[in-house]
C-alpha cells in the first residue's frame, strides 16, 4: 500500500485522482499529516466519512518508529534512533539552543564517503533516505516540542550521510518543509553540510533556495585533506573552495567552512596560515569543531588552549572563526555514533557508559 506521508500536495492530488475529489482535499490531507500530527485517516475529521474509509483502504500513513532515545544530563540535547518500515534506522538529534530549537537530520543511512574521523561511514552506505523519511525525522521532533508549546526553529542537514549524494530527495525535502501546509520553515533557517561534492554545490547554487551552505574542509592542503577525507582525490581543496566562493557570490549567502580540530594533525600554526590564505577575500566563516573522539577511531581532541590558539591565529589573519559549542558529547551525539552502537550491540563491550537510556 502506498504511503501518502512525505508527499507534496500536487503528488497527493495525483495519487487520489481515482477518488474523484476536489483539489482542496489534497491540501487538507497534507495539513492533517504535517501540521496536525494525524496518524490515521479516521482522525481527519473535516473529510467526508466515506472518503476517509476509501483513503484508508488505498493508502498508508506509515511513520518511523523511535527505537531508542537518549537525553544529555543537562537536558538540552536529545538523540533519537528512528527506524523505518524496512528496519533501517537513522539518528536525529534535537539541540535546544539559546536561539531556538535546532534539529540535526540524517540524509542517508550510513555513508559512503569514508572520512577517517567519522563514525557514520564505518559500516558503509546502506541507502538513501526518501524526502518523506527526512520529513519524518524533523516532524517526529516537532511533535515532541509541540507538546511543550514549542517547535523546531532551525534545521541542519549534518547527521549521517552526504546530502549531495542524495540530491533529488534532499531537494524535495527542503521544498516540502518550506511549504506553508508543512513546517513553513524559512530557507534561511536551514543549513546543508557537504563533504565538498562540487557538482552538487554548483547545482544547489542554481536552485534559488537561500539555504546556508556548510562545507566540511578539515584541512587546507591536498595531502592532509586526502588523508582525512578520501573524497578529496575526486574534488580537491582548491576546487571545493572555488565552488564555495562561487556559491557565496551567486547566492550572496555567507558560506561556512567546517574545520575539525584534531590534535597534532591539522591544528598547527602552519595549517591556520594555509587556511587563511585559501579563504582570503571570500564571504565565509570558519566553524572550528574540536573532534568528538569516536570509539572506533584513534584521533584526539586538542586542549582548550590549543583550540583557542588556532581560533585566534585565524582571526589575526582576518578570517572570521568560531568554535562550535559542543552539545551532547555525553550521549555520543557525533555523527553515526548511536547507530553504530545499535548495530554492534551484540559485541558491544561498552556497557557501563554514563548514559541515561529512556526507551527500549
Ligand atoms: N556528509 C556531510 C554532512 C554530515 S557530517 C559533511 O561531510 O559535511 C556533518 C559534520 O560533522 C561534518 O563537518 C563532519 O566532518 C563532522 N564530523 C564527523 N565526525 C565527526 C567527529 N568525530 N567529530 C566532530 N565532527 C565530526
Amino acid at each position: 500500500m502506498e504511503n501518502l506521508f512525505g508527499l507534496p500536495v500536487a503528488t497527493i492530488n495525483a495519487r487520489c485522482a481515482f477518488l474523484d475529489i476536489p483539489a482542496y482535499r489534497a491540501r487538507q490531507i497534507a495539513e492533517w499529516m504535517y501540521r496536525k500530527g494525524a496518524k490515521s485517516f479516521a482522525a481527519m475529521t473535516n473529510l467526508p466519512k466515506r472518503l476517509r474509509v476509501d483513503l484508508d483502504r488505498s493508502f498508508s500513513l506509515a511513520r518511523a518508529k523511535c527505537v531508542e532515545r537518549w537525553d544529555s544530563s543537562d537536558g538540552k540535547t536529545s538523540k533519537f534512533l528512528l527506524e523505518f518500515s524496512d528496519g533501517v534506522a537513522v539518528e536525529t538529534v534535537l539541540m535546544r539552543q539559546p536561539y531556538g530549537n535546532s534539529v540535526c537530520i540524517s540524509t542517508q543511512a550510513g555513508c559512503a564517503m569514508g572520512c577517517a574521523f567519522c563514525a557514520s561511514t564505518i559500516h558503509g552506505a546502506v541507502r538513501n533516505l526518501m524526502a518523506g523519511e527526512m520529513l519524518d525525522e524533523v516532524l517526529f521532533v516537532d511533535e515532541i516540542l509541540r507538546d511543550e508549546g514549542e517547535k523546531v526553529d532551525t534545521m541542519v542537514l549534518m547527521g549521517s550521510g552526504e546530502p549531495m549524494m542524495n540530491y533529488d530527495n534532499v531537494l524535495a525535502f527542503l521544498r516540502l518543509v518550506h511549504e506553508p501546509y508543512c513546517l513553513n520553515m524559512g530557507y534561511r533557517n536551514i543549513a546543508v553540510s557537504t563533504s565538498g561534492i562540487v557538482p552538487g554545490i554548483e547545482r544547489l547554487a542554481g536552485e534559488e533556495i537561500p539555504v546556508t551552505l556548510s562545507i566540511s574542509l578539515h584541512a587546507p592542503d591536498e595531502e592532509l585533506r586526502t588523508l582525512l577525507m578520501p573524497i578529496n582525490k575526486k574534488y580537491g581543496v582548491r576546487e571545493v573552495v572555488a565552488a564555495g566562493r562561487a556559491y557565496a557570490e551567486k547566492t550572496k549567502r555567507r558560506v561556512t567552512y567546517e574545520y575539525i580540530l584534531i590534535r597534532g594533525v591539522n591544528d598547527g600554526e602552519k595549517q591556520a596560515r594555509a587556511l587563511a590564505a585559501l579563504l582570503r577575500g571570500q564571504i565565509a566563516n570558519v566553524n572550528l569543531i574540536p573532534i568528538n573522539p569516536v570509539v572506533e577511531r584513534n584521533w584526539a581532541r586538542p586542549t582548550e588552549e590549543e583550540i583557542q590558539k588556532f581560533c585566534r591565529a585565524l582571526e589575526r589573519l582576518h578570517i572570521a572563526a568560531t568554535v562550535r559549542q559542543e552539545m551532547g558529547a555525553d550521549i555520543q551525539a557525533a555523527c553515526g555514533q548511536l547507530r553504530n552502537r545499535h548495530i554492534t550491540r551484540a559485541q558491544d563491550a561498552l556497557t557501563n557508559m554514563p548514559l541515561r537510556r529512556i526507551i527500549r
